[in-house]
């Protein structure tokens, strides 16, 4: 008898999505099976992960990590099969036995295998936002054409997902004013540095921005989170997977993380998604949807929570965010530029050669300096990315020397 399980890839396994994913997987093995999971360099948690799971394939980015890979699997007697190289997460990604896609790598290098995955016509649980805000146009395109279901895996995304009445993923192009949408409000926590001064956020270490009050994330979306460049590129994010102008999207700061974003309604109706902040809660949901799956999160405790706030951002303290809805009203490959220099600064920043507040001045300036062109093809998103990064490491060279 055949398998009747869905057979699901997991890019970015090793990372907090995808450790979040194998988590919510391994509660229904009846309805599951990983076909393959992908990571960077971290073999030593890959093998562990190929323990429990037994996927067909591990993939690699680092070769000398695959070979170790390769020996440990192989002395366990496992039968998965260890793949390197960037083409094969493309592969993995677009192989005809797959059902979906977790597309947890985080940055511009997802944006292959997350347009393998789509462009193959997948379920494509979309978590690497970096991929919407570099080439959006291009892949929920891309969607239509192959019927590829996108479900948002960012919380915030996915909470205005569950606020819309639709049932599928996004792909056939939505029309906010059709379903009677006012507006969509995004929810932001504010990050650790809330309430911090101008002077404090020029002293913010490493460690510091990574200490995220309400999630536990990756390095490079903690900082995101800190500079509240992360709700800039969200923003963009809503645009293409909802279909919105930016004068639909307001941001709302909400410290307490337990509204996840509301959608407003032309008759006053406001829905909003509330849960406990852990990411199993969205990613249960587009696993499952339009069915429900445990996800291991504990109910939500209104009592304890007691409050919920809300205020406005202040955008003088995070220009990061009006700098993103500045690219996105800009269009052209302005948000590719500004997401390319982002990373650039972000891992300057965290590898010590960059203060925190110089991050938004070295994106600034990049926009500035680049000429945009037209992201109508992957080469030119990719051309678009390039350039604006080596404009962001000759400044940030510039600055710190
Ligand atoms: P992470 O740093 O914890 O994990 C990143 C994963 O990607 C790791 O498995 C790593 O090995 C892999 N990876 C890195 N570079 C790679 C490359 N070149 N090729 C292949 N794999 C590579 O990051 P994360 O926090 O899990 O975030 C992943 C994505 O999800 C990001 O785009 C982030 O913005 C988004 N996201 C994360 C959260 C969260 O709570 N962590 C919430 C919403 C959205
Ligand atoms: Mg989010």
């Amino acid at each position: 008898m055949g398998d009747s399980r869905q057979q699901i890839t997991v890019l970015g396994s090793t990372g907090s999505i995808g450790v979040s994913t194998l988590d919510v997987l391994a509660r229904h093995p009846d309805q599951f099976q990983v076909f393959a999971l992908g990571a960077q360099s971290s073999w030593q948690k890959l093998a562990e992960q190929c323990q429990t799971f037994k996927p067909k394939y591990a993939v690699l980015v680092d070769e000398t990590a695959a070979r170790h890979l390769q020996q440990r699997l192989s002395g366990e007697g496992s039968e998965t099969e260890v793949l390197t190289g960037e083409r094969a997460f493309q592969e993995v990604a677009s192989a005809s036995e797959v059902d979906a896609v977790m597309a947890a790598i985080v940055g511009a290098a997802g944006l292959l295998p997350s347009f393998a995955a789509v462009e193959a016509g997948k379920r494509v649980l979309l978590a690497n936002k970096e991929v919407l805000v570099m080439a959006g146009g291009l892949f929920m395109a891309a969607a239509r054409r192959s019927g590829a279901e996108v479900l948002p895996i960012d919380s915030e995304h996915n909470a205005i997902f569950q606020c819309l009445p639709l049932a599928a993923g996004l792909s056939a192009g939505l029309d906010l004013n059709a379903l009677g949408v006012r507006r969509i409000m995004l929810t932001a926590s504010g990050g650790p540095f809330r309430q911090a001064s101008v002077q404090d956020l020029a002293q913010v270490t490493p460690e510091q921005a990574c200490a995220h009050p309400n999630w536990s994330m990756g390095p490079k979306i903690s900082v995101d989170s800190a500079t509240m460049m992360n709700k800039g590129l969200e923003f963009i994010e809503a645009c293409w997977l909802f279909n919105a102008q930016p004068a639909d999207i307001q941001v709302v700061i909400h410290p307490q993380s337990v509204i996840h974003s509301l959608v407003e309604y032309i008759d006053g109706s406001v829905l909003a998604q509330l849960g406990n902040p852990d990411m199993r809660t969205p990613i249960a949901h587009a696993l499952g949807a339009p069915k429900r799956l445990a996800s291991g999160v504990d109910s939500l405790d209104l009592v304890a929570t007691a409050r919920l706030d809300f205020e406005s951002p202040d955008l003088a303290r995070f220009p990061c965010l009006g700098l993103a809805q500045s690219a996105v009203a800009t269009g052209l490959s302005a948000p590719a530029v500004l997401n390319a220099a982002n990373e650039e600064a972000v891992a300057a920043f965290l590898a010590g050669r960059l203060s925190f507040s110089a991050i938004a001045e070295i994106i600034s300036a990049t926009l500035e300096r680049v000429s945009f062109t037209e992201p109508d093809s992957l080469e030119a998103v990719q051309n678009a990315d390039l350039t604006a990064r080596r404009v962001a490491q000759a400044l940030i060279s510039a600055s710190t020397t």
